[in-house]
């Protein structure tokens, strides 16, 4: 089976050239991908970073769950899909502002939906197919927890949605 290795060998060269292309937008704000990993320098975020045991101390059951292992809460299950307040949306892992209120919308899909984040740089979006079709996961641009997947498929005027889990976010109420 000498063809095999090729193809494994072809898989690996896509994922890593998959991998570049998600990156490129923190280079485009930073101008540079070592420094935007470092972390330093106006518009960037200051990365946190924890062992698998330390977040699992940190986190609740379901927190972990979503966060560390990019698990899916059940629709109409969380805490913020209903939820109407004003306020901000902070990452449930470390605490950086994610999500406005103000650009919350009723999607139906029994997850807290977003046309925006509150700023380009405090998520980060990559590649996903582990479910064998092509999503864009979306992680917190701090700690690089799992906040859920973004689509095409959002109101105006980005036409995305943000697609969150609940457990990865904590409402903090406008006050
Ligand atoms: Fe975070």
């Amino acid at each position: 089976m000498p063809n095999r290795n090729v193809v494994i060998a072809g898989c690996a060269v896509l994922g890593a050239a998959f991998a570049l292309l998600a990156s490129r937008p923190g280079q485009e704000a930073t101008g540079s991908g070592t420094a935007w990993a470092a972390g330093k320098g106006a518009n960037m975020i200051e990365k946190v970073v924890k062992s698998d045991a330390e977040w699992q101390k940190i986190l609740t059951p379901m927190q972990y769950q979503v966060l560390r292992k990019a698990g899916t809460e059940r629709a109409f299950t969380g805490e913020y899909w209903n939820n109407h307040e004003k306020g901000t949306y902070v990452c449930a892992a470390c605490g950086l502002e994610l999500f406005s209120s103000d650009t919350k919308f009723e999607s139906g899909t029994g997850w807290p939906s977003f046309w925006a984040p509150l700023a380009k740089n405090v998520v980060e979006e990559h590649n996903d197919f582990s479910l064998g079709l092509p999503r864009t996961e979306v992680v917190c641009a701090r700690c690089g927890g799992h906040l859920g997947h973004v689509f095409p498929d959002g109101p105006k005027p980005t036409g995305l949605r943000y697609c969150m889990n609940s457990a990865a976010l904590k409402f903090v109420k406008a006050k």
